[in-house]
């Protein structure tokens, strides 16, 4: 087909907004739709998503998700993702399958490097090699290895989702969503039901893929600094193979009804004593393609919950009836939004309170008014938000591309939420006139909106059992049904599907993967501008950046001043600095005040450890930033929170210890993996060691002792607040980071000039903690049908002295060995390693993993697996790509200062960063070996420690293979 004609331009415009060039195509032949944005950012994005609405539970979107990275026409290797994740400075590489599409996304900094993985991409989904071992593999089947060892059900996603389901929140999520719309698409999960995954055969698995994944369902984005006309050349090459399909994707809506629905759930406890449950109430709201009442019911959604001053959350809070809020608040991210909010840790008798307490909130409200002080921090809160776009580590296309499909999918324009300013004006001209803007959209979309539905979730102690023991009837029934041929075949196909993941892909095949070679690679590191000086006792660093005008301000207090005993408080004093109010304000007025002013501040507890000593660097940093007209009102904050902070509120101080525990305690499933790491590297440096007292088990353990320590003694709990203030806020202890435009920061220097004479001068000594290493292997019981397992080695043993290539060969032992052995092998969702070469330690971890002494078998082979004497050059110059693009991970401004004051703090100099790279550019065969070697040393001699994270039964099945020192009940 001739280039001109090949796409039609269906519009174009400029959008301010994202500093971007919009153009819209669809592809003649096909129908494909196209969206082109051009602009300045490096970070490029390209992204494929087909519309999956699902008609079951069985979870096959989400498990051809998984299978379409498995193998392609051009690309005929078992994992050609695995092979990307490896080679690739990609800054994002990943697929995501949400309730009514199926996004393939990527990123990267280098232009090849993109194109490289656009091309695997596209072939993956238009062309994929499924057979049925990969839907065996990744959705489920029956494993048999011989006829007397016992049948089970295998398979990746099937395990993901058994995760997914053992986490009261995400079921929460689930059930609140599914209840409003029984007819509809969103009443499904698209992720897949655990026992329903079981029902999905093989042929439905392929008819879902021929129907949906075709271009004229396909939804194309592209976004960043590369040239338009390329990327249409190249997309346009696959569209060009298909003919037209008339696809019925449509998302089936739910017709809204005089809908009173309570659904009363369960979820897996471990102890019914003190039951908690939590409660949602929710809304069924309109489509997303209005842009004002999307924009209004986001500010909304801010002025209900999402500040300390919120009215909702802070009656929610303040009645005691609960922990904490529950409730994902406003989705958006689908055709008919809904609205979700509830409590959680509600002891039962209190259920009905909740429910009536958020619905006379809501009717006070629409009655007599919000305080119009807080619907205007909610506006210059979202306002600042949607202005800074600051996505983090996540690329910012990325964002755009989600937000664009959030009305573009369902065949409205894309740009509606992109070009919020208008939105915004007419908002802020209605608010103006008088209107009651959000009272009305109270009153409309939740006071007499009858399509509304409750969902109650309940503690059950003999869930896990029972969820077991219909597994386990399940496959009984099914062994009944086999006679001896069909065992024998079911013996056969599990040995041929373990044959299958064991052979190795064929390298000729693998060699045709395209990626970047070691020359590609930029030798020099990226480095950040820093100033460094003193003013009066405190130290200020200053990053000059391009930030769009934004004023970034970290103001870090020194924790080595307090005893060891305070560190477990540091995450409450932060946040009580910010949220219990001053001697002047109190908190709803603090912190409403925040949000007017700023663009937020919030307190980060920080440690790192300290290249050649062994103590660490740990700071509470107070994390602000601002527009430049405002940064003196920042400065005042500031002052004020650190000079006149009143913590003598018992009542508020309790709050947030409930919330810091039920936000922990909601973390532990999802991010098992952490907990474990952080367990375990606790053992090897002080750093690690204060940042588990911050944010682990350790601290978990600290809040609820805290709790009743406030009922019983709060005033030794006020005394020791006011003693960490008294060694953290003074001049010495202080350390300013401030990012922002060259031309800002002279003044920002005099600002805080001011500021600091406002501070006190203290005589206080730096403290040196004793942190001890408690040896031994322990368990933590949760109510979970999967574990995460978790191993670390002391390299000191095998001697090995820390190079540059250990961080390439860490990765390529993740990506290889621990992936095929634990994920591919063992049915985990995933397994990790990671190397600290501060404190030479080396520590494995699995998430969501079947598993236990299979993956500990598998950690302890890593070592002799590096040190093969076959190892192949080609996976090291994989890997060492892929240490690269790890090292260049892209950075917005703030984080550039931040990162480039941690380096200072933490002793990295340029030239060490210089040495580290050229280290991994140069890394051999040799060096892995070496690494291998020793590791291999460290496991065998060293056993290191081993922490588990996993329901009781699994783990006490191999209690004596475990040596376990400590063990006990977490949930
Ligand atoms: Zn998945």
């Amino acid at each position: 087909m001739q280039q001109a004609n090949r796409f039609r331009l269906v519009e174009e415009r400029h959008i301010p907004e994202i500093n971007s060039l919009a153009r819209l195509f669809e592809h003649q032949k096909t129908g494909a739709r196209v969206l082109s944005m051009t602009n300045q950012d490096e970070n490029k994005v390209f992204g494929i998503t087909f519309r999956t609405p699902p008609r079951d539970n069985t979870g096959v979107a989400h498990i051809l998700e998984h299978s379409v990275l498995c193998g392609s026409r051009r690309y005929r290797v078992k994992e050609p993702f695995v092979e990307l994740l490896k080679s690739s400075v990609q800054t994002f590489l990943n697929a995501i399958t949400f309730p009514d599409k199926t996004c393939y996304p990527v990123a990267s900094q280098n232009r090849q490097d993109l194109y490289n993985l656009m091309d695997v991409y596209l072939d993956a989904v238009f062309f994929p090699n499924i057979p049925p071992e990969v839907f065996a593999q990744e959705g489920w089947h029956y494993e048999l290895p011989s006829q007397d060892a016992p049948l089970k059900f295998k398979g990746v996603v099937y395990n993901e989702m058994k995760g997914a389901y053992s986490s009261p929140e995400s079921l929460l999520a689930e059930y609140s969503q599914q209840s409003l719309y029984p007819q509809g698409t969103y009443g499904l999960d698209s992720g897949g039901i655990p026992e329903e995954i079981l029902n999905l055969t093989y042929d439905d698995f392929i008819q879902f893929h021929k129907k949906f994944y075709h271009p004229s369902n396909a939804w194309i984005f592209f976004y960043g600094d590369d040239p338009e006309q390329e990327r249409l050349d190249r997309v346009g090459e696959f569209l060009d193979q298909f003919d037209p399909l008339d696809v019925n994707s449509q998302v089936n809506t739910q017709p809204r009804t005089d809908m009173q629905k309570r659904v009363e759930e369960s979820y897996s406890a471990t102890d019914e004593s003190d039951p908690r449950c939590y409660l949602t109430i929710n809304w069924l709201l309109p489509e997303t393609s209005y842009p004002q009442l999307n924009l209004g019911l986001r500010i909304l959604d801010f002025i209900l919950t999402g500040m300390p001053a919120s009215p909702l959350r802070r009656r929610l809070i303040e009645s005691g009836l609960g922990e904490d809020l529950a409730g994902v608040g406003l989705e958006t991210d689908i055709f008919q939004m809904y609205y979700s909010t509830g409590m959680k840790g509600v002891p039962p008798e209190n259920l009905d309170r909740v429910e009536a307490l958020i619905q006379e909130t809501l009717q006070d409200l629409a009655r007599n008014g919000i305080d119009p002080e807080i619907v205007q921090a909610a506006m210059s809160s979202v306002e600042f938000a949607l202005r800074e776009n600051n996505t983090g580590s996540f690329p910012r296309g990325l964002a755009v591309m989600f937000r664009a499909l959030s009305t573009w999918l369902y065949d409205e324009s894309p740009f509606s939420l992109l070009e919020f300013s208008d939105v915004l004006e007419q908002i802020k001209l209605r608010l103006e006139q008088g209107e009651k803007v959000f009272e009305n959209l109270i009153q409309e979309h939740f006071l007499d909106n009858t399509h509304r539905t409750v969902v109650l979730l309940r503690p059950d102690s003999d869930m896990e059992r029972r969820i077991q023991e219909m597994e386990n009837q399940r496959l009984e029934e099914a062994r009944k049904q086999l006679d001896q041929k069909q065992m024998q075949e079911l013996v056969e196909s599990t040995q041929k599907l373990m044959k299958w993941q064991e052979e190795p892909d064929d390298p000729e095949e693998l060699a045709r993967i395209p990626r970047l070679t070691r020359s590609d690679m930029e030798p020099q590191i990226r480095t950040v501008p820093r100033r460094e000086e003193k003013v009066q006792e405190a130290t200020l660093l200053m990053h000059p950046q391009p930030t769009s005008g934004i004023f970034y301000l970290d103001l870090g207090m020194d924790l080595h001043f307090l005893p060891q005993k305070y560190l477990s408080y540091v995450p409450l004093f932060g946040r009580a600095l910010l949220e219990i109010g001053t001697f002047s304000q109190d908190y709803t007025a603090l912190t409403t005040r925040i949000r007017q002013l700023t663009g937020g501040i919030v307190p980060v507890p920080f440690s790192h450890s300290v290249r050649g000593s062994s103590e660490s660097t740990c700071r509470l940093f107070l994390r602000g930033k601002s527009l430049p007209e405002k940064v003196p009102d920042m400065f005042k904050i500031f002052r004020d929170i650190l000079t006149q902070v009143k913590l003598d509120n018992k009542e508020r101080f309790r709050q947030m210890v409930l919330e810091e525990k039920s936000g922990l305690e909601q973390a532990l499933v999802p991010a098992g993996h952490r907990v474990v790491g952080m367990r375990l590297k606790a053992r090897y440096s002080e750093a690690d060691w204060a940042q588990e007292h911050m944010s682990g088990v350790t601290y978990l353990l600290f809040l609820r002792h805290l709790l009743e320590k406030i009922e019983k003694n709060w005033d030794q709990v006020l005394s020791d607040l006011e003693g960490i203030k008294s060694l953290l806020v003074h001049k010495g202890s202080m350390l300013v980071n401030i990012t922002a435009e060259e031309d800002a920061l002279d003044q920002g220097r005099q600002y805080l000039q001011d500021f600091l004479q406002e501070i006190p001068r203290e005589e206080a000594s730096r403290q040196h903690w004793k942190w001890s290493c408690t040896p031994g292997n322990e368990a933590l019981y949760i109510p979970a049908r999967v574990n995460y397992v978790g191993r670390a080695v002391d390299l000191e043993s095998g001697s090995y002295r820390f190079h540059g290539s250990s961080m390439a060969a860490t990765r390529f032992l993740r990506a290889s060995w621990l992936w095929d052995k634990i994920r591919v092998q063992g049915g985990a969702y995933g397994a990790f390693s990671s190397y600290d070469h501060f404190n030479n330690v080396m520590a494995f971890t699995s998430y969501r993993d079947p598993n236990i002494t299979k993956t500990l078998q598998a950690f302890a082979g890593s070592g002799a697996y590096l040190s093969r004497p076959d190892l192949d050059p080609e996976e090291v110059e994989k890997a060492v790509i892929g240490a690269v693009g790890e090292m260049d991970s892209y950075q917005l401004p703030d984080a550039k200062g931040f990162s480039s004051m941690i380096r200072f703090l933490a002793n990295i100099t340029d030239e060490y960063r210089q040495n580290i790279r050229d280290e991994i550019l140069g890394a051999s065969v040799e060096n892995f070996r070496e690494f291998g070697q020793a590791l291999d040393q460290a496991l065998r001699e060293d056993k290191g420690v081993i922490s588990i994270l996993g329901g009781q039964s699994q783990i006490e099945e191999h209690q004596e293979e475990l040596e376990l020192e400590n063990s006990f009940r977490l949930l």
